[in-house]
């Protein structure tokens, strides 16, 4: 059931839990840590639990809200007004490089909406020249995915292009209870800073994702089975993977070793 909030009824389709714990949007500020020299972008501002401790802080803030009603409330709000451009939009279509001022890394947070936190992290992936660092409250389920190792249940093509573009750092654990309504499922706070020079450099980021998505599609069966169309198992060893072992044992960098190869022979996949 839906609970109001602010007078605002919470859109389950809008993925909309809203953050009330102070304690939770302290300590996220402070993970931020926005600076006046720095241009920040949020992602579903909704009722403003973060938007309004960061404008706290610095001048310019920019949001990317989907609720038209949300957004409404946002323009019209008293304190913020000066500082907030408020764009109305999908974060899963919105080229963030508009945002960019003098090609000015932003600086890209929010409490994402559950339903697509996956889908908006590999949109940003997409443009991650544009990004200087991340910060999400996600379903600490995604988050465990997020810093995954090889060899665990976690470990999947998220965890392989995330690891390979970002270092990921888990922040803070919240509770159900410290938002309305409280999501089923425990939530948790990600730092995600893109390298300016990835450990595992790969030539195309597509093809590394493209090879992730074939070689996870049936985790139970051996890395030589799920990627049988791209690759065989004796360029697979010549490549120094057992091409008997499930996909989830192998690193980063053997996924990178993989999709430079592939990529090297066929071109992008
Ligand atoms: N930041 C607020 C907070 O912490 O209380 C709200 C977080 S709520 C989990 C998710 C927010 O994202 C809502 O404001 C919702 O309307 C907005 N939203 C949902 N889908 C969106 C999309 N595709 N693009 C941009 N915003 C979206």
């Amino acid at each position: 059931m839906t609970k109001t909030h602010l007078g605002h009824r919470a859109r389950k389709r809008f993925g909309q839990n809203f953050l009330h714990d102070t304690f939770v949007i302290d300590a996220i500020v402070d993970a931020i840590n926005p600076q006046n020299d720095e241009q920040l972008v949020e992602i579903g501002p909704g009722l403003a639990a973060l938007t309004e401790p960061v404008c706290d802080r610095i001048e310019q803030l920019t949001v990317v809200e989907l609720d038209r009603d949300l957004a409404d409330r946002l323009e019209q709000h008293p304190f913020m007004q000066q500082k907030l451009t408020v764009y109305r939009g999908d974060a899963l279509k919105t080229d963030f490089h508009q945002f960019q001022k003098d090609e000015q890394k932003l600086r890209v947070f929010g409490n994402l909406p559950y339903n697509i936190s996956t889908p908006i992290i590999f949109h940003l992936l997409d443009q991650i020249d544009a990004i200087g660092d991340m910060h999400f409250m996600l379903q600490k389920e995604v988050v465990d995915r997020l810093a995954a190792q090889p060899g665990t249940k976690a470990y999947g093509r998220l965890t392989v292009a995330v690891q390979q573009a970002c270092a990921v750092e888990p922040v803070l654990l919240v509770p159900p209870g410290a938002f309305t309504p409280p999501p089923k499922v425990e939530s948790a706070v990600v730092r995600l800073t893109p390298y300016s020079e990835p450990p595992h450099p790969v030539h195309d980021f597509k093809t590394l994702q493209k090879l992730c998505l074939v070689a996870f599609n049936q985790r139970r069966k051996t890395i030589r089975n799920n990627l049988k169309k791209h690759i065989d198992a004796e360029q697979l060893e010549a490549l120094g993977i057992n091409p008997n072992d499930r996909p989830e044992t192998l690193s980063v960098e053997d996924f990178c070793r993989l999709a430079n190869w592939y990529y090297e022979q066929h071109g992008a996949l």
